[in-house]
């Protein structure tokens, strides 16, 4: 009983639902998709990556504007 239904063959790519070929009679294997976990186990690596342990880090942020800022700017619509 193969592990999922959807098998690939090894030699010529086909897909199947047989653990044998029907196009070249080789051998097809599981066409599993990639593991995955909703814990982020790489979660560690990409902070590295973004280097975010540095005091920098947070000025790169995206940030609203001020709240000035947002009035004055919601004024100037009103006016038009
Ligand atoms: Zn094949």
């Amino acid at each position: 009983m193969p592990r999922q239904l959807l098998q690939q063959c090894l030699n010529c790519g086909a897909w199947c639902l047989e653990t044998i070929c029907p196009q070249c009679g080789g051998t097809a294997q599981a066409a599993a998709p990639l593991k995955w976990s909703p814990e982020d186990h790489r979660a560690n690596i990409r902070r590295q990556l973004n280097n975010v342990e540095s005091p920098d880090w947070s000025q790169t942020i995206p940030t609203l504007p001020s709240l000035e800022e947002m009035r004055s700017g919601a004024g100037q619509q009103e006016e038009e």
